[in-house]
C-alpha cells in the first residue's frame, strides 16, 4: 500500500511539474533558484568603516560575477549552464561573503566546551557522538584547542538537529538537499553553535551525507573560519565526500586555523608531517601565486613555497615564513620586475623583496601603484622582461602597468581573453619562462606564446615538479 501511494504521489508531482512550455518554465525556475542562491550566500558585505554588516545594493549581475569568481567559473555575469549546475549542489548555509568573507577573530580561550543537544533518528546515538568527537579532533590536532563535552547547560558550541524554522535560530533550513547545515562564528548567544538540517539523510558512510565531514566543516566556522574558494579545502562551501579515514584538512585549512590559534603546543612551528606537507603530485594541485627569481621558479600555496630549478629539475619545499618572516601566508599574486625584485600581493597590500630582504616601508596599498579604490586584490601578475610591462589579472580582466614610467597604461582594464585568446577563466597564477607565458587555473596550466598570440598546449599544473 505504501508503495502504491508513493507511486501515485510521484505521478501527481510529475504531472504538475510538466509545463506547457517546458523550456521556458525551467528557465524561470532556474532564475528564481539563482536569485535565491545569491540572496542567501552573496548578500552582505563587511563594511570597512563601521565594524558591521552592510546590506549591499549590488545588482544581481554583480553578485553573480562575484559568485562565479569564487567558484572559479567563467565570470560572465549570466546564468550559464555551469553556474546553474553549481547552485544546485548541496552545500553549507553560511554565506560566501559578508563578515564570514574574512577570517574572524577566534575564541579568546583555548579550552572550549561542546554539547550535543539532540540527536538525528538517522544514526545510532553513539555514531553521532563519535562523528562529532572526530570532527572536533580534526581541528584540535593542528591547534592548541582542547574540547570538553558537557551534557547540560550552555556550552560554547551547542550542536543540534532541526528542520525549517528551528528553535530561535535566525536562519531557516530548506528541506532535503540544498543547505545541509550552518554554524555561527565565535561569540556568545548563537556564537559557535552548529545546526544540522534534519531533512537530510545523515550517515556514517558514503550514502546520504556523512555527518563527520559536514560537522568538521561547520566546526571550522564555529572556530572562526570563513569559506575557502580552494576546492580541496574542507572549508569549500559545497559538500564533497572524501574517505573519512583520510585526514580531511588541506594546507589552506591548516594555515587558516593556525593564523587564528597557532600550532599545537608540543610542535612549535613544526607541523605534524603527514597531513600538512602539501603533496605537489596530487592530480588536483593548484597554486596561489608563481614568480620567477632569476633562474628559479617559485610556486606559492598557503604557507608553503617550492623553489623549482627547471634546468636541473631540482625542487625544494620551504615555508614562506622561513624565508620572509614578515610575509603572511596565502599570498595571492607575485612577480619579478625588471630590477631583480619580487613583488608579493595579498588583499590590497603588497610587499617588495630585494634579494632576501623585505624592503622597509612595506606593505603598501595597491592604490599606490595607481589602481583605483575599487580594486581590492590582484589574482595574478607577470612582468614581460622584453617590454618592461607588467600585466595584473583580476577576475576576467587585466591591467597593464609600465615599470619604467611607474603608471598604469590608458585604456585598461581590458578583457583578458581579447588579448590572450584562450585564457577565458580567472587566472590563479602566471609567470614567464623562456619567452612563453604559463597561465594557471585550478589544476591546469596553459602554455601561451605571446608572439603567436595563442595557447600552444594545456598541461597539468604540477608539470614543473618531478611527479
Ligand atoms: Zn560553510
Ligand atoms: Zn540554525
Amino acid at each position: 500500500m505504501k508503495n502504491l501511494s508513493l507511486l501515485l504521489l510521484i505521478y501527481a508531482a510529475v504531472s504538475i511539474a510538466l509545463p506547457v512550455h517546458p523550456e521556458k518554465d525551467n528557465k524561470e525556475e532556474d532564475i528564481k533558484l539563482l536569485q535565491d542562491y545569491l540572496n542567501k550566500f552573496y548578500e552582505v558585505e563587511p563594511d570597512p568603516n563601521q565594524l558591521g554588516w552592510k546590506r549591499n545594493a549590488e545588482s544581481t549581475a554583480e553578485k553573480l560575477r562575484k559568485m562565479q569568481d569564487f567558484f572559479g567559473l567563467k565570470v560572465t555575469g549570466k546564468p550559464d549552464p555551469e553556474t546553474l549546475q553549481m547552485i544546485k549542489k548541496p552545500r553549507c548555509g553560511v554565506p560566501d561573503v559578508g563578515l564570514y568573507g574574512v577570517t574572524l577573530p577566534g575564541w579568546k580561550k583555548n579550552k572550549l566546551t561542546y554539547r550535543i543537544v539532540n540527536y538525528t533518528p538517522d544514526m545510532r546515538k553513539e555514531d553521532v557522538d563519535k562523528a562529532i568527537q572526530k570532527a572536533l579532533e580534526v581541528w584540535s590536532t593542528v591547534t592548541p584547542l582542547i574540547f570538553t563535552r558537557i551534557h547540560e547547560g550552555i556550552a560554547d558550541i551547542m550542536i543540534a538537529f532541526g528542520t525549517k524554522a528551528h528553535g530561535h535560530c535566525p536562519r531557516y533550513f530548506d528541506g532535503p538537499l540544498g543547505v545541509l547545515a550552518h554554524a555561527f562564528p565565535p561569540g556568545s548567544g548563537f556564537g559557535g553553535d552548529v545546526h544540522f538540517d534534519e531533512d537530510e539523510d545523515w550517515t556514517t558512510g558514503l550514502a546520504g551525507f556523512n555527518l563527520f565531514l559536514v560537522a568538521a566543516h561547520e566546526v571550522g566556522h564555529a572556530l572562526g573560519l570563513s569559506h575557502s574558494s580552494d576546492q580541496r579545502a574542507l572549508m569549500f562551501p559545497n559538500y564533497a565526500y572524501v574517505n573519512p579515514s583520510e585526514f580531511p584538512l588541506s594546507p589552506d585549512d591548516i594555515s587558516g586555523i593556525q593564523s587564528i590559534y597557532g600550532s599545537p603546543p608540543n610542535t612549535p612551528d613544526k607541523r605534524p608531517a603527514s597531513p600538512t606537507s602539501p603533496k605537489t603530485c596530487g592530480s588536483q594541485m593548484s597554486f596561489d601565486a608563481i614568480t620567477t627569481l632569476r633562474r628559479e621558479v617559485m610556486f606559492l600555496k598557503g604557507r608553503h613555497l617550492w623553489r623549482v630549478y627547471p634546468d636541473n629539475s631540482e625542487v625544494e619545499l620551504e615555508s614562506i615564513s622561513t624565508f620572509w618572516p614578515s610575509l603572511p601566508s596565502g599570498i595571492q599574486a607575485a612577480y619579478e620586475n625588471i630590477k631583480d625584485q619580487i613583488l608579493f600581493f595579498k588583499g590590497s597590500n603588497f610587499w617588495v623583496i630585494s634579494g632576501y630582504q623585505v624592503l622597509p616601508g612595506y606593505p603598501k596599498n595597491i592604490n599606490t601603484l595607481g589602481f583605483p579604490k575599487g580594486v581590492k586584490k590582484i589574482d595574478a601578475a607577470v612582468c614581460n622582461k622584453n617590454t618592461g610591462k607588467t600585466d595584473f589579472f583580476i577576475g576576467d580582466k587585466y591591467w597593464r602597468y609600465d615599470e619604467n614610467s611607474k603608471s598604469i597604461e590608458k585604456g585598461y582594464p581590458r578583457r583578458t581573453v581579447d588579448d590572450f585568446p584562450g585564457i577565458s577563466q580567472k587566472v590563479d597564477a602566471v609567470f614567464q619562462y623562456k619567452g612563453l607565458f604559463y597561465f594557471f587555473h585550478g589544476s591546469k596550466q596553459q602554455e601561451f606564446d605571446p608572439n603567436a598570440k595563442k595557447v600552444i598546449r594545456e598541461i597539468k599544473s604540477n608539470s614543473w615538479f618531478k611527479c
